[in-house]
């Protein structure tokens, strides 16, 4: 099988494989043909993994952040050296079209390996001076050892998002891909390793929800940062509040797009598009709850659908395809109950609708009109390509409307107003908000968020301030003054 690996984990700088773990078979969603067996980490590679990265994480802490960020940097290098191969591995692992995962996926990890290899040597304290000459200064700390645990929508970036500021602060980390996807983060291993990461900083362990449970609990982990669905998120935060660990917690969303009549439509069915298809729907911060201004509704309605026709659908390895299959067939079921339950709750399907008949888990884009704010499909996450448009008159009254959910990740405005806008973003309730654009994550931008969808941020400085802590040191320059 051409995309096998060569064992199903990476500890301590080498591939290690276990037999003994529970069955992983990795799909290729287009075809629904396995290229690659792999095993979940039985307790002993848990027990080998924990221990490479705690043996590992004093000397890694001990050197200088800009020997740190140079081993970041090589392998951020290498990683676009090798964009074209880890795309398509990626596409495999995903059916991501080989259009996106070229730009999208691999590239991202490495601008995040390259922006915190940047950051290392700058990470400091401070010094604060308190009068009579005594003073406090503040030591940035590493946490220690630090869990990954991802998602199915973008192995490798995930595995970076989180490698990349982890190791920047000096802690070594034990990352578990998602079951589903277990691929590219071997490869993030590998390529760290060859950059001069000494052995035991990065490992990968394959697994289910048991082995990340199972590293979630360990008295030996000082900080867990998740990608995943809300009911995974509260189980993992729950057990690292036990064992009162550090936590990131970058969640599921429902996210509300609100276009005014007075927006450019191409931009907004653009937009639209973006946030509701790229992926086949699987991003975690997409506009999938579309509220357009009564004026506007149809002329919004007859331009998407007509923009959607131009969708090419088919071979994720084929250049030219711009809209590949789902990740797997589970999920392509999950996608079509909700397509059945939007029908049968009355929403007018405007646009696919259907299983693509061919091989592999091909859902049509599909649009929805005259969505209600109770129907399921306007309430829960799908992940899937499937969009639901609401109609709304008042700014007032879509105000209130978009931000009645219990998910908080991201929102965004179209309207050519300024002063509306930027009112607009203030009354968000979501971590991350854009105004005429939807669903950039550069890495210099803070992304995470509010309310269920998430606890701390991910990327750009902040990153820092959730993978180190700050030891407060206070120096006396005079007598020690007591009472008796
Ligand atoms: P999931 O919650 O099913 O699984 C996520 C990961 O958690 C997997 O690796 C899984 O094995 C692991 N896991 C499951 N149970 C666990 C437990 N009890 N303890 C520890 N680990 C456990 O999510 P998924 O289906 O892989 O991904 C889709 C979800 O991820 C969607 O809700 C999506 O919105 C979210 N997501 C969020 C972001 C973000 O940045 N906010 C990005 C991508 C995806």
């Amino acid at each position: 099988m051409k995309f096998q690996p060569r064992a199903s984990h990476f500890i301590d700088g080498e591939y290690v494989e276990d037999t003994n773990g529970a069955a992983i078979e990795v799909i290729y969603p287009a075809t629904g043909e396995v290229i690659a067996r792999l095993h979940s980490a039985t307790p002993a590679i848990v027990e080998q993994a924990l221990n490479s990265a705690k043996n590992a994480q004093a000397a890694w802490a001990a050197l200088s952040g800009t020997e740190r960020g140079r081993i970041l940097r090589r392998a951020s290098d290498i990683m676009r050296e090798r964009n074209y191969d880890l795309s398509v591995l990626e596409t495999h692992d995903t059916g991501k079209p080989i259009q996106e995962t070229t730009v999208a996926d691999a590239t991202s990890g490495a601008d995040a390996l390259e922006y915190f290899g940047g950051l290392a040597a700058s990470l400091t304290g401070e010094h604060i001076p308190l009068g009579g000459g005594d003073f406090v200064y503040t030591i940035r700390e590493a946490l220690g050892v630090c869990v990954g645990i991802g998602a199915w929508n973008y192995p490798t970036q995930i595995a970076c998002w989180k490698g990349a500021p982890a190791l920047a602060c000096g802690n070594t980390m034990v990352f578990k891909p998602s079951e589903t996807t277990p691929l590219s983060a071997l490869k993030v291993a590998e390529i760290l390793v060859e950059a001069g990461a000494p052995k035991g900083v990065y490992n990968v362990i394959q697994g289910y929800g048991d082995v990340g449970a199972s590293l979630v609990s360990d008295p030996r982990v000082a900080k867990v940062s998740l990608t995943g669905s809300v009911p995974t998120g509260r189980k993992v935060y729950a057990a690292a509040a036990d064992g009162m660990k550090h936590v990131t917690m970058e969640l599921g969303g429902k996210s509300p797009m609100i276009v005014f009549d007075d927006a450019d439509i191409e931009n907004a069915v653009s937009g639209a598009i973006l946030g509701n298809f790229y992926s086949s729907g699987q991003v975690c911060s997409n506009g999938t709850r579309v509220f357009v201004q009564k004026g506007i509704k149809e002329a919004f309605l007859k331009r998407l659908s007509e923009r959607l026709a131009h969708a090419k659908i088919g071979d994720p390895m084929d250049e030219d395809v711009s809209f590949g299959p789902m990740v797997s067939e589970n999920q392509m079921n999950i996608a079509l109950g909700y397509i059945e339950k939007g029908k049968a709750e009355g929403a007018r399907l405007v646009y696919g609708g259907e299983r693509i008949e061919r091989d592999g888990y091909f859902v049509q884009p599909t649009v929805f009109a005259d969505v209600t704010d109770n129907m399921t499909i306007a309430r829960e996450e799908i992940f899937g390509p499937v969009m639901s448009v609401l109609d709304f008159e008042t700014e007032e009254e879509v105000m209130a409307r978009a931000n009645d959910t219990e998910f908080g990740l991201a929102a965004g405005v179209f309207t050519n107003d300024l002063t509306r806008a930027h009112r607009i973003v203030a009354g968000f309730e979501a971590g991350t908000c854009y105004i005429n654009t939807y669903n950039l994550a550069p890495v210099e931008a803070p992304f995470g968020g509010s309310k269920m969808s998430g606890v701390g941020r991910e990327n750009s400085k902040l990153a820092i301030n959730h993978f180190s802590e700050m030891k407060t040191v206070f120096v006396s320059m005079n007598d020690v003054e007591a009472p008796y």
